[in-house]
C-alpha cells in the first residue's frame, strides 16, 4: 500500500445544487478515502486523504459528473494534514453566514429517469405525486425566492418536510441528499382544477378528469413549471382552430408536446442530435420539418413546413400522457396575442378566462416567469432561438475577462439582459418584448433578482444607442457610468464570445432595423469586428421605409417603395402579385413621402428586403408576428428549382455596397412570367447566399481576416444559412454562428456586455 497523503481539489462550474457533493462523498466513500466536501465562493472544495491509487481513482471518477452539474475548471493540490481533521468522509456545511457566499442557482430541469420510474411504480410512496423530484431534476430557478439556494428561499417554504421527507433530505447517501424543492402527498403541494370561471370543481382525480375533457377537444390552462400553457389535443383540427381563434388570430405557431420520441418521429423528421437535444434536461422546444400535412398542423403552425416540438418535462406532463388516447398536445403559452405569458394563479384566471374551458392548477407558487426554449434545427446545427427554460441562469463562460462588474441591459425585442464579471456571464431568461408593463416589471424586477443570485452588483451599465428603447432609458437612469454600444456591433461581439473565439472577424450583421452610429436605420452590414473596435465596411444598399418604423408591420409598403425605386410608377402595369393588399389611395397617400427622408427613412435592413419582397410576391402583405413575412417567404422555397437572382457589388470609399436592383428586375420577369412562388423563392435565397459569399470573401482577402460571425436576426432563416456557410468554408472561411444564444435580439446583451467590458478595461 502506497503513503497516506492529503490533496486539495477545487472545481468550478455548474456544482451547486445539482447534487455535486452527496455525489463526491459516495465516491470518497466507495474510495475508502477520508476528508471533506463543502460549498465554496467558486464552486466546491475537496480534501481528500488517502493511497496514492484511490486519490487517482477518484480523480479520476470525478470527470464524470451528475446529470446537471458541469466542471469547467478544476485544480489540484497538496494539502497537510490540520489537527482535528475527520477520520471519515464528511459533508461540511456551507458558511452561509458569510455574506459573500453565493450559491449559483441552477436552471429547471426535466424529471429525470429514476423520478419517472417512481412516479409510475405503484410500490413507490411517490406513485402519481405530480411534485416528484430529486437532486438530478425538478424546479429551481423558477421557484427560487431569494439567497442562499436553501428550502426557505423557494416556494417550496410554506410547505415542511414530513418526517420521510426529511429523512431522505438528511441522508447523504439518498438521492433526495439536500435536494431543496422535494416533497411527497403528505407534506408537499397538490394539483386541482377549477372550472372556465375560475371557481374550484371537486373531483376526486384532477388528471384523470382533465384527460377526458382533452380528449373531448377542450382547451384546458395547465399550470407548469414557468408559466401557463393552453393545451388541447393536436390530432383535433377543430379544438385547433378554436384555440387559435380565441387567442386572437394569432398566426404564430403552436408548439407541440408529444408523448414520445415515437410519435415526434412520426409527426417530424427528427435527427439523432435533435432528439438529443429533446431528451436533454433543458428539454426544450426543438424546430424540425413537419412530417405530416393535415387539417389539424395547418391550425398549428400556419403556412409553415416546419413544427416546434418538445417532450414531456414535468410529472405533470407525463400524468397526463400516461393514460391518455392523445399522442400530441398543443402546448403554447398561455397567454393573450402579444402579452407575456401568465405565471400568477389569479393572473392567469383572469387573463385567459375566455379561452380555457378549464384550469389544471397547483398550489406550488412559480416565483418568476420562464418561458419555454426553443432551438431550431438546420444543416449547420442547432441555433438557439429563445434561451429560457432550462438554460437560464446557467453563466456562459468567457473568453475574455471582464475586469468590472457590467451589466448589459439589452435591445428592445426579445429582451434579455446580462450580468457578468470577470469570465462569467449571467444572460437573463427571455424577457419577452419591452413594450407592456409585464414585461417592463420582469425587466427590472429581474435585474435585482439576478443581482441578488450572482452577488454582482454592476458599477458599468451597457445599453443599445437606440435612445427610444425602454432599455436604454432605464440604463440612463440607473446614476453609474452607461456605455451605449451600436446594436449590430454588440450582435457580432455576441456571436464571437458565444463561439469561445478570440480575434479579429468579418461580422456579418443581418437584422431587422438596429439604430446606426449615424443616426440612420442599420441592419445589413459588413462589420470588421476586434473586440469593443468596430468598422462597417460594407451594407446592403438602403431601402426606402415608407411611414417608417410604424410601417414594418405592412410589409407590402416597402415591396412598392422597392419597385418604385426600380421601375418609378410603371411597375403597376405588371399587375404583380403585391396588388392585392393595398388600395389605391393607400399607396398614392404614402408615395407623396417618398422622398421625406423623415417620413421615409432609409434602411440598410436585410430584414427589410425579404419583406419587401415576400409582398412583391405576394406572399404576405401585412404581419401579426416579427419576421413572418420573410418566414413565409423562406418555408415556400422549392429547392429543385435551379437559377440564382443576379445582385451588384459596388465599391465607393473602400466600403461594399450590395445592390439589389438587378435582382427586383429578375424576380418580377420570372413573376410575369408565372414562374412558382417556390422557384422564385429558391432563386432570391440563393442569389443573396452567393453574392454575400462574394462580398466576404474580397474583405477577407483586403484585411487578411479568415473568420466570419453570422448574427441577427435574419440567421434564423434556415436556408439562408445552409446556402451561405457551405460557401464561406468553401472559399476558405472559418464561420461562426451562435450555439448558446440566439442569433436575434435575445442574444445581444451578450455581445454588449463583452465590448462594455473591453472599452473600460
Ligand atoms: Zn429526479
Ligand atoms: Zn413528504
Ligand atoms: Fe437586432
Amino acid at each position: 500500500m502506497g503513503e497516506r497523503s492529503r490533496i486539495r481539489i477545487e472545481i468550478e462550474g455548474v456544482v451547486q445544487g445539482v447534487g455535486f457533493r452527496p455525489w463526491v462523498y459516495r465516491l470518497a466513500h466507495e474510495y475508502g478515502l477520508t476528508g471533506w466536501v463543502t460549498n465554496s465562493k467558486r464552486g466546491v472544495e475537496i480534501e481528500v486523504e488517502g493511497s496514492e491509487a484511490s486519490r487517482s481513482a477518484f480523480l479520476a471518477a470525478l470527470q464524470t459528473p451528475p446529470p446537471l452539474a458541469r466542471i469547467d475548471r478544476q485544480t489540484v493540490r497538496d494539502a497537510s494534514p490540520k489537527n482535528g481533521d475527520p477520520t471519515e468522509f464528511v459533508i461540511l456545511r456551507s458558511d452561509n453566514g458569510s455574506a459573500d457566499e453565493i450559491t449559483p442557482v441552477t436552471p429547471d430541469a426535466a424529471i429525470c429517469a429514476d423520478c419517472l420510474r417512481e412516479l409510475f411504480d405503484p410500490t413507490d410512496r411517490r406513485y402519481r405525486y405530480p411534485f416528484i423530484t430529486c437532486t438530478h431534476c425538478g424546479p429551481r430557478f423558477s421557484i427560487v425566492t431569494g439567497v442562499p439556494y436553501d428550502r426557505p428561499q423557494t416556494t417550496m417554504a410554506s410547505f415542511p418536510l414530513c418526517t420521510d421527507c426529511s429523512a431522505e433530505y438528511q441522508n447523504p447517501l439518498d438521492r433526495r441528499f439536500h435536494a431543496q424543492p422535494i416533497a411527497c402527498a403528505t407534506c408537499g403541494p397538490h394539483i386541482s382544477l377549477r372550472n372556465a370561471d375560475g371557481s374550484t370543481m371537486t373531483v376526486s382525480d384532477p388528471i384523470s378528469a382533465v384527460i377526458g375533457r382533452l380528449e373531448s377537444g377542450e382547451i384546458v390552462a395547465v399550470k407548469g413549471i414557468g408559466g401557463y400553457h393552453l393545451a388541447c389535443d393536436a390530432f383535433n383540427a377543430e379544438a385547433c382552430n378554436r384555440l387559435r381563434k380565441s387567442k386572437l388570430r394569432e398566426e404564430k405557431p403552436f408548439a407541440i408536446m408529444v408523448r414520445d420520441l415515437l410519435v415526434a418521429r412520426e409527426i417530424a423528421c427528427v435527427s439523432t442530435e435533435a432528439e438529443r437535444i429533446l431528451e436533454s434536461p433543458q428539454a426544450p422546444i426543438v424546430i424540425a420539418p413537419k412530417r405530416i400535412a393535415s387539417e389539424a398542423m395547418e391550425a398549428i403552425a400556419p403556412s409553415n413546413r416546419t413544427i416546434g416540438i418538445m417532450l414531456p418535462y414535468s410529472p405533470i406532463h407525463h400524468l397526463l400522457f400516461h393514460d391518455a388516447r392523445f399522442r400530441a398536445l398543443v402546448m403554447t403559452s398561455g397567454n393573450r396575442h402579444d402579452e407575456p405569458i401568465c405565471f400568477e394563479d389569479d393572473d392567469a384566471l383572469l387573463r385567459l378566462r375566455g379561452i380555457a374551458d378549464c384550469f389544471l392548477v397547483h398550489n406550488r407558487p412559480i416565483h418568476v416567469r420562464v418561458d419555454d426554449s426553443v432551438v431550431q434545427m438546420t444543416q449547420c446545427g442547432a441555433v438557439p432561438v429563445r434561451r429560457s427554460r432550462g438554460y437560464a441562469p446557467a453563466p456562459i463562460r468567457l473568453n475574455t475577462r471582464l475586469n468590472r462588474p457590467v451589466l448589459a441591459v439589452g435591445a428592445m425585442l426579445k429582451h434579455t439582459f446580462a450580468l457578468g464579471v470577470g469570465d462569467r456571464a449571467y444572460v437573463s431568461q427571455h424577457i419577452g418584448d419591452l413594450e407592456n408593463a409585464a414585461t417592463w416589471r420582469s425587466f427590472v424586477d429581474g435585474v435585482a433578482r439576478y443581482e441578488k443570485l450572482t452577488g454582482i452588483e454592476p458599477d458599468l451599465v451597457a445599453h443599445d444607442l437606440h435612445p427610444d428603447y425602454l432599455s436604454t432609458q432605464y440604463a440612463e437612469q440607473l446614476g453609474i457610468r452607461t456605455v451605449p454600444v451600436q446594436h449590430h456591433h454588440a450582435h457580432i461581439a455576441s456571436c464571437v464570445a458565444d463561439a469561445g473565439y478570440d480575434g479579429p472577424v468579418i461580422g456579418l450583421a443581418f437584422d431587422g432595423t438596429g439604430y446606426g452610429d449615424d443616426g440612420t436605420l442599420w441592419g445589413g452590414e459588413w462589420l470588421l469586428v476586434d473586440g469593443e473596435n468596430c468598422e462597417r465596411v460594407g451594407r446592403l444598399r438602403t431601402l426606402r421605409l415608407p411611414g417608417g418604423e410604424n410601417g414594418i408591420r405592412e410589409p407590402w409598403r416597402i415591396g412598392a417603395s422597392m419597385l418604385e425605386t426600380v421601375f418609378d410608377d410603371s411597375w403597376r402595369d405588371y399587375r404583380l402579385p403585391i396588388e392585392r393588399f393595398f388600395a389605391n389611395d393607400e399607396w398614392s397617400k404614402l408615395r407623396r413621402y417618398m422622398n421625406d427622408t423623415t417620413l421615409t427613412p432609409a434602411t440598410s435592413a436585410v430584414g427589410r428586403l425579404f419583406d419587401g419582397i415576400s409582398a412583391i410576391a405576394g406572399v404576405r402583405g401585412a404581419i401579426s408576428y416579427e419576421g413572418q413575412a420573410a418566414i413565409e417567404f423562406e418555408q415556400i422555397h422549392d429547392i429543385a428549382a435551379d437559377g440564382a437572382y443576379p445582385f451588384v457589388v459596388r465599391r465607393s470609399n473602400g466600403r461594399h455596397e450590395l445592390d439589389w436592383e438587378p435582382m427586383v428586375h429578375a424576380f418580377v420577369d420570372d413573376l410575369v412570367n408565372k414562374q412558382t412562388i417556390g422557384a422564385v423563392s429558391t432563386r432570391f435565397h440563393r442569389g443573396l447566399a452567393t453574392v454575400v459569399a462574394d462580398i466576404t470573401e474580397q474583405i477577407g482577402r483586403d484585411t487578411g481576416i479568415t473568420a466570419c460571425a453570422l448574427s441577427g436576426g435574419v440567421f434564423q432563416n434556415a436556408l439562408l444559412l445552409e446556402l451561405l456557410v457551405p460557401l464561406l468554408r468553401m472559399r476558405g472561411c472559418r464561420v461562426l454562428i451562435h450555439r448558446e444564444v440566439p442569433p436575434n435580439d435575445g442574444g445581444v446583451s451578450l455581445g454588449q456586455l463583452v465590448i462594455a467590458g473591453r472599452k473600460t478595461r
